[in-house]
């Protein structure tokens, strides 16, 4: 087990993923820079590698599993080896669509991205996650998750506009990190959701709330549960001040 780690980012072209893979491979790892659109990709990837960062690019759009199985298929040939998986790619169906409004291919397409395409990924990188000594899984979710902060009407999450796909999808999300991470927990691989907070990026472009964090703040916490130690959380919800309510 020799050698840098490997570390897959979904959705790394741009924004938090982009913050996600520069700063896991400022850290010494190999990133796999993925991304559905080729032409996005490369120029992720020659960005990164003009400021010295070992970065390869993967063509993968996580709602199509041919497109899933071929980037499992490449890491596998080279580099022959995943230590840690950000599943960061997702969409907001534009946020605030009423529920009473929803466009059901809308709704379907964003739980296709953020919910059914990480089980896609995951299961299709986890046979080469098992291979490694200390694997790990970061499942990007959002405050918008929070069902105990969304349905208090005293905390400021509850005073967002009303929106029928995104917020659900994700709190299915942290339902799923809690599921794999009871499952792996046995196998020392560690799954967690992480919260990045509101950071500007083409995501919530136009949503009514004030966006103080970029995208580099918000990758931090990512980053740090892709390299926690054999005693780290799994299951967990968290963000940079720490455990998010449920
Ligand atoms: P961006 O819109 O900047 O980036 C989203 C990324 O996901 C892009 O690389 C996009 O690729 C990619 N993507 C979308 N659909 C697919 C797909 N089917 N297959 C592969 N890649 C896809 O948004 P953010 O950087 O803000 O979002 C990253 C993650 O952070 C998301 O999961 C989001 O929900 C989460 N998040 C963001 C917050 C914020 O405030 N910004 C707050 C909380 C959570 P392409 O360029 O091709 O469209």
């Amino acid at each position: 087990h020799g050698g840098p780690k490997v570390a897959l980012v979904t959705g790394g072209n741009k924004g938090i993923g982009l913050e996600v893979a520069r700063q896991l491979a400022s850290l010494g790892m190999t990133v796999m820079l993925a991304a559905r659109d080729p032409h996005r990709c490369e120029e992720a990837v020659a960005l990164l590698r003009k400021e010295d960062l070992d970065v390869h690019p993967v063509i993968l759009d996580v709602t199509d599993q041919a497109s899933v199985s071929a980037a499992a298929e490449q890491v596998a040939e080279r580099p022959g080896r995943l230590d840690v998986l950000v599943n960061n790619a997702g969409i907001s169906g534009g946020l605030f669509h009423l529920p009473s409004k929803a466009d059901l291919d809308v709704v379907r397409q964003v739980f296709e991205t953020n919910l059914f395409g990480v089980i896609s990924v995951t299961n299709a990188m986890l046979p080469l996650l098992r291979r490694s000594p200390a694997g790990r899984v970061v499942n990007v979710t959002s405050g918008t998750a929070s069902l105990a902060q969304m349905s208090d009407p005293d905390l400021p999450m509850a005073n967002l506009p009303p929106a029928a796909a995104y917020p659900a999808s994700k709190s299915a999300l942290n339902m799923l990190t809690i599921q794999y991470a009871k499952e792996l927990r046995p196998e020392g691989i560690l799954v967690n959701a992480a919260a990045p907070g509101a950071c500007d990026t083409d995501l919530i472009k136009g949503v009514p709330m004030k966006i103080t964090r970029t995208a580099a703040q918000g990758a931090a916490i990512i980053v740090h549960l892709a390299t926690l130690g054999p005693d780290g959380p799994t299951g967990a919800y968290l963000h940079d001040d720490g455990p998010v309510p449920w």
